[in-house]
């Protein structure tokens, strides 16, 4: 098990120190990342809504090979809306999750059209409506097909590089989301995200983070105290057992 991430200790980074540690880390994630975008294949708004829903606890990789038979099957929200519940379920099986997701897939088809007439919305407010539509895939939506920047979109990716590179303590992603919206400005929310995503499956992983190879390392607070690089927790030692030796009585004997 890997030791709990270390942060700058609290007070010790000023905010404008962070900031423009930030802005180091966003150069250099830019650098690394000029044009990066969502994983998920989408052809409209409706496609990356149905993908973003599949992804929750799932790779985009076992989506993308789940989205198209599905999509070809229930091409526009009213035909998702109308689906065999059973059936929607057998085919989004490999996501995991599949009856949760089925419900809020047809939930949040229905929703759509009886209230938009059928199509996606471009807002957080109608969108978060949606039956298992939270921030995080409003702002998928809302910046990787409609080119808004309402906000961050954290992920598990997003929450742990956030952490480890001491730009939030928190762990409620809308609290991360909160901390991040303060340091990064908002015309790179978006892509600042994916950013983030693509860094940490290629270098930062949760259990294999590759702080030799990696360009933020001196801007990182936990650079080589994470994942492999953590110490193992210190072995309690084992003290011999204590032996309680009666006081001896006055006098001497048994
Ligand atoms: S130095 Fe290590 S922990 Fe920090 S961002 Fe890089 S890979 Fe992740």
């Amino acid at each position: 098990m890997s030791l709990p991430e270390r942060l700058p200790p609290r007070g010790r980074e000023s905010k404008t120190a962070r900031a423009g540690r930030s802005a180091e880390i966003r150069r250099r994630l830019a650098a690394r990342y000029p044009d990066v975008s969502t994983a998920l294949t989408h052809g409209s708004a409706w496609e990356l809504l149905v993908a973003t829903i599949l992804s929750a606890q799932s790779t985009d990789e076992t989506v993308n090979k789940v989205t198209p038979g599905l999509l070809a099957r229930y091409p526009t929200p009213a035909d998702m809306a109308a689906a065999d519940p059973a059936e929607l379920e057998r085919a989004i099986v490999p996501t995991g999750f599949f009856r949760n997701k089925a419900r809020s897939l047809q939930g949040a088809a229905r929703h759509l059209v009886s209230h938009h007439g059928g199509e996606v919305p471009d807002s957080m407010e109608a969108l978060v409506q949606l039956p298992g539509v939270g921030r995080k895939t409003a702002n998928v939506v809302l910046g990787s097909f409609f080119g808004r920047n309402d906000g961050v979109v954290v992920d598990t990716h997003v929450g742990r590089l956030s952490r480890r590179l001491g730009l939030t303590r928190n762990h409620d992603p809308e609290k991360v989301e909160v901390d991040l919206m303060g340091l990064v400005p908002a015309e790179e929310w978006t892509i600042f995200s994916h950013r983030l995503i693509w860094f940490g499956r290629e270098v930062c992983s949760a259990k294999d983070p590759r702080c030799d190879a990696c360009e933020l390392a001196e801007l990182c607070p936990s650079a080589f105290r994470v994942g492999r690089w953590a110490k193992p927790a210190r072995a309690t030692a084992r003290r011999p057992a204590r032996t309680t030796r009666r006081p001896e009585r006055p006098g001497g004997g048994a």
